[in-house]
């Protein structure tokens, strides 16, 4: 069962601005919130346990607000919402509205405000690795995704040996798929991806060379994306048998944002072709 909670017009006293008097000083802020709540037992039963407890969602937003400091009242209502999405597990998405009313400006104002919005999506990654211990670089890098708050239900696909691609003369690749739920947004995401890569000694010395790991972005819900830095879906991964057998077993049903077909039937018509890099 889905719903809606709303929480308005939360009073707390904190100390967030750029000013110096700001930050001594303090202010009111007030804050609202709107939670959509997925019970998967609904709330037939009348029990406190099947739901959000939201005088523990008002604790979780008044600790942050007057315990915390925060230039920016952005900052603030984007801490508010992630910390609520990991917080209480039935929450999908959270939108968090964080007025100032006594804003220091000459002009009068009656209030300034912000509101953002963050929930949880589901990713699919792609993960390859052909330099040093291969099989230790994917765990490395699992147990780094699954260490980020932000990231939740981590599950890696049976991983599978490929011949490398793109013709550079180099070790047997070692592939397979993740999936996760994640509260980030994809250049998020992307940024966290190319962070573990960095600590795991990644270097980009020739294209489709050897790497110690390599992580992309395959799907994310059902977005499709193109821009400077992050194509979404990966335009490469339907024409790779080692990025679509590993993403079949994680979800067999799962459809092109892009142009509807199942995956698995674009897997299926694949194996007719000769031209791609089969599994050895
Ligand atoms: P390929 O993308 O063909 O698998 P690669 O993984 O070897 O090749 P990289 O050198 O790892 O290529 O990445 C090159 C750039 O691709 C990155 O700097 C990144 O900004 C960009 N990029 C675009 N779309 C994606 C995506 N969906 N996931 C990861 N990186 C992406
Ligand atoms: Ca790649
Ligand atoms: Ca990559």
């Amino acid at each position: 069962m889905r719903y809606e909670i709303f929480i308005d017009e939360l009073e707390c006293f904190g100390f967030h601005g750029v000013l110096e008097e700001e930050k001594r000083l303090g202010q009111k802020f007030i804050i609202s919130s709107k939670l959509t709540v997925n019970s998967p037992e609904g709330v037939d039963e009348d029990d406190c346990d099947k739901t959000v407890n939201y005088a523990q969602v008002c604790d979780v937003i008044a600790a942050i607000a007057e315990n915390e400091q925060y230039d920016l009242i952005e900052t603030l209502a984007d801490t508010i919402a992630k910390e609520i999405l990991i917080r209480f597990s039935m929450v999908e998405k959270v939108s968090v509205h964080v007025d100032k009313p006594s804003a220091p400006i000459k002009r009068g104002v009656k209030n300034v405000g912000v509101e953002v919005e963050r929930s949880w999506h589901v990713a699919y990654i792609g993960v390859g690795s052909n330099m040093g211990d291969s099989q230790g670089n994917i765990n490395e890098a699992m147990k780094k995704l699954k260490e980020s708050s932000f990231n939740r239900e981590v599950v890696l696909s049976d991983l599978i040996k490929t011949k490398p691609y793109g013709g550079v003369e180099q070790d047997d690749f070692i592939n397979g798929v993740c999936s996760m739920r994640t509260l980030l947004g994809p250049e998020e995401l992307l940024r966290l991806l190319q962070q573990i890569e960095k600590e795991l000694k990644r270097t980009r010395e020739i294209h489709w060379g050897p790497r110690t790991i390599d992580l992309d972005i395959l799907l994310f819900d059902n977005i499709v994306m193109e821009e400077s830095d992050l194509t979404i879906p990966h335009p490469e991964m339907c024409k790779r048998d080692f990025v679509l057998k590993p993403l079949l077993e994680l979800n067999p049903r799962l459809v092109n944002p892009l142009t509807h077909q199942y995956f698995a039937d674009i897997f299926e018509e694949l194996q007719g072709k000769d031209w791609y890099e089969k599994t050895v």
